[in-house]
């Protein structure tokens, strides 16, 4: 099976299985080489590490996978992409497709049986219609992953790596920057894919901390601050406290706190640190336990 990464190669191929493109999917598959090797050089992948790709499609990434790694499990869901896959990837004994949702695989049991729970490393060109689900499924899901590279929305990826006082710094920032350190490696014009997406995408790679840079008595109480702060974005940090369906804080326990971190009463949710929020829901912690 020849090497793919290329339209002709790709335009054959799925000819040749006469497939048709689902957009419920998205299924938009890579066609330059270029990108294919700047995603495989990004997450740094050794002849030790087991990688897990998400939605493989034609097998164009899992080759370069399969060539870098020591072994490759990819995660498909139309499995009408089967077939083709069996072809394109024919030539490697080292990589197991697995026909399945991947928001319904239980990753933490996979690392467990193939890598005997040591860390693995996840790389795809992702669905954008589910990349924040699939991104925080895993973070939350505490999967042992040494780095996650992926592509994504060019907009999604410069929320994730945005910090105070830019105009995409929300939930999604604080969340990623919580659980990993991003990196942008590339961006990627629509050209690079068949059929080409309608948006800008970027290779973004998120490198797990190993210890967590900030201390929070209550994970889940911090998540419902920040959300709720980004609610209503033009609002005061206060207001958007105060009026979450998030979550329910009585009104003077919300200006007490942001008072005890120091911060004027006026102040909005978007200019604040993730040390500042961790800080803000431990007071919060304390006043309500
Ligand atoms: N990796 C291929 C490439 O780069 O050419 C295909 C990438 S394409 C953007 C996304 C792939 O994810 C498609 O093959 C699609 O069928 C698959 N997919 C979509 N939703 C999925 C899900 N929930 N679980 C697993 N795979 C999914």
């Amino acid at each position: 099976m020849a090497k793919l990464g290329n339209p002709k190669e790709t335009i054959e191929i799925l000819n040749k299985y006469h497939f048709v493109f689902q957009k419920k999917f998205g299924q938009n598959f890579l066609i330059d080489t270029h990108v294919l090797d700047k995603i495989i050089k990004s997450a740094e992948i050794t002849k030790e590490d087991m990688v897990l790709e998400i939605g493989p499609g034609i097998g164009t990434l899992t080759q370069y996978l399969c060539e870098a790694a020591r072994e490759v499990v990819a995660v498909e869901i139309d499995k009408s992409l089967l077939p083709i896959l069996e072809d394109t990837l024919s030539a490697y004994d080292n990589v197991t497709v697995i026909n399945e949702d991947i928001l319904k695989v239980d990753i933490n049991k996979l690392v467990q049986e193939r890598n005997n729970g040591r860390p693995i490393k996840i790389v795809a060109n992702l669905p954008y219609y589910i990349t924040t689900p699939i991104i925080m499924g895993l973070f939350e899901a505490h999967v042992p992953v040494t780095n996650i590279t992926v592509m994504v929305q060019k907009e999604v990826a410069d929320r994730m790596q945005s910090g105070p006082g830019s105009k995409d710094y929300g939930a999604l920032s604080l969340a990623v920057q919580y659980y990993a350190k991003p990196y942008i490696a590339a961006n990627v014009p629509p050209n690079c894919f068949m059929p080409r997406p309608n948006v800008g995408s970027a290779v973004i790679r998120l490198t797990l901390h190993e210890e967590r840079p900030v201390n929070v008595k209550d994970e889940k109480l911090l998540f419902q601050i920040i959300r709720a702060s980004f609610n209503q974005r033009r609002k005061t940090l206060a207001n958007g406290l105060n009026n979450s369906p998030e979550i329910h804080l009585a009104k003077d326990i919300i200006s007490e706190s942001i008072q005890e971190l120091n911060l004027t009463p006026s102040i909005r949710g978007e200019a604040l640190t993730l040390d500042q929020f961790a800080k803000l829901s431990n007071i919060i912690y304390d006043k309500i336990n």
